[in-house]
């Protein structure tokens, strides 16, 4: 197949290609580098069968005949959404319409990498993909949550009025090697500051809860999601619900570290729980999340170890 990512160079778009790649596909990965890195691309340089094309999706392109269309890209970490709100709500509304253009074009299948934002601060827990959400549409968060609430509208839109074979992925929290180390999500945070001998710093007073899947189980639920005739969302993420205060603890053990915790404001709009109802993915993919937290934690040591060592040996020059 001749596959579009868009968000290529972020977190879950690279994961994405790599996986691809392995499957003999011939990718496309577009990235305006907002949020993404290009170092995740780094080791696919000169590959035969990847293309790298660095373009915002919110201007309209045509990468020619494709068979399907990941669309991957989003700013998607908090801090990071909050400082790009506008250039959020855009990709969200006109970068959707722009890649579901192409798939129409190309008689392409189609994936969006929604969120289980889309819930907001849930009045219903776990949350199933028939709970409509409780989203402050004006808040500080709205430019992501309205953007992703958009898209899947649009996305939908195109299934039924232009019969784009679509598809609709709730992504639930996701960490792993390439999570941005100073992205400012939970786990990043925590695993730099753990491996820095720095206090780790929680939000509120650590009661919250989200409930957090490892990036391999979470690509392989987008590629069955992909394949499946589903055309309604999916919730893709791990059940195993954590208050961020044994998350930081998780992280104390996998790191061995001995730093202590601090407590700082929570942030406006911060959802108290998540944890996803994985009902229909389990039913409809045959998919669940294999790689639990301390595990996965494991996995992404020596990435961050990597980051806090580069850091401390710039710091040093
Ligand atoms: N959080 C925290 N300390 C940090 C970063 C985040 O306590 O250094 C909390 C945050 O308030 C939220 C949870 O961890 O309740 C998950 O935050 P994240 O930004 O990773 O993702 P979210 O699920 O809020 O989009």
């Amino acid at each position: 197949m001749r596959v579009l990512v868009t968000g290529a160079a972020g977190f879950l778009g690279s994961h994405l290609c790599d996986r691809l790649l392995g499957e003999g596909d011939t990718l496309i990965g577009v990235d305006n580098l907002s949020t993404g890195a290009p170092e995740n691309l780094a080791h696919l340089a000169g590959h035969p069968r990847f293309q790298f094309e660095e373009r915002n999706i919110c201007a309209s392109f045509d990468p020619g005949p494709v068979d399907y269309v990941f669309n991957m890209a989003s700013p998607a970490s908090p801090p990071e959404y909050l400082r790009l709100g506008i250039e959020t709500l855009r990709v969200g509304s006109v970068g959707v319409e722009n890649t579901l253009e192409i798939a129409c074009r190309y008689g392409a299948g189609y994936l969006h990498a929604s969120t289980s934002e889309c819930y907001g601060d849930p009045l219903e827990h776990p949350q199933a993909e028939s709970y409509w959400g409780n989203v402050n549409p004006v808040g500080p968060r709205s430019v992501y949550d309205e953007a992703k609430r958009f898209a899947e509208a649009m996305v939908m839109a195109y299934h039924r009025s232009r019969g784009v074979n679509t598809h609709l992925a709730r992504i639930f929290n996701t960490y792993g090697p390439r999570l941005h180390p100073s992205d400012g999500r939970v786990i990043s945070n925590f695993m730099m500051q753990a491996l820095r001998g720095e206090q780790l710093t929680i939000y509120g007073d650590g009661s919250q809860t989200r409930s957090f899947c490892f990036v391999d189980d979470l690509i392989q639920g987008i590629v069955l999601l992909s394949r499946s005739d589903e055309h309604l969302p999916v919730n893709l993420g791990n059940p195993e619900e954590y208050t961020i205060l044994a998350c930081a603890q998780a992280v104390l053990d996998a790191t061995g570290s001995k730093s202590e915790l601090i407590f700082v404001d929570l942030p406006e709009d911060d959802p108290m729980r998540r944890r996803p109802d994985i009902t229909k993915a389990r039913t409809l993919l045959g998919w669940e999340p294999r790689v639990g937290l301390r595990e996965g934690l494991q996995k992404s040591l020596e990435f961050f170890r990597s980051k806090a060592a580069a850091g401390a040996a710039a710091e040093s020059r």
